[in-house]
């Protein structure tokens, strides 16, 4: 365990925001099907074109929360 080693994986995970999520189950890139918005926060709809698992990101500074169909 090195701090040198966390400090690349934190900036490896930082800077490669992946513009889309990948399914939990399958791994793959997930479909952007639906963008809303309510007041200043602004809501992705992602869908896994795989396995219909559906994730919906929430733009606020706040992790995800997920569905499943
Ligand atoms: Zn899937």
């Amino acid at each position: 365990m090195s701090i040198q080693d966390e400090a690349s994986e934190f900036m490896r995970a930082t800077d490669g925001v992946p513009p889309h999520p990948r399914c939990a189950e399958c791994g793959v890139p997930m479909w952007l099907v639906a963008v809303d918005r309510v007041g200043p926060i602004e809501r992705k709809h992602f869908k896994c074109q795989a396995c219909d698992a559906e994730l919906v990101t929430r733009e606020n500074g706040q992790d995800t929360g997920q569905q499943n169909a």
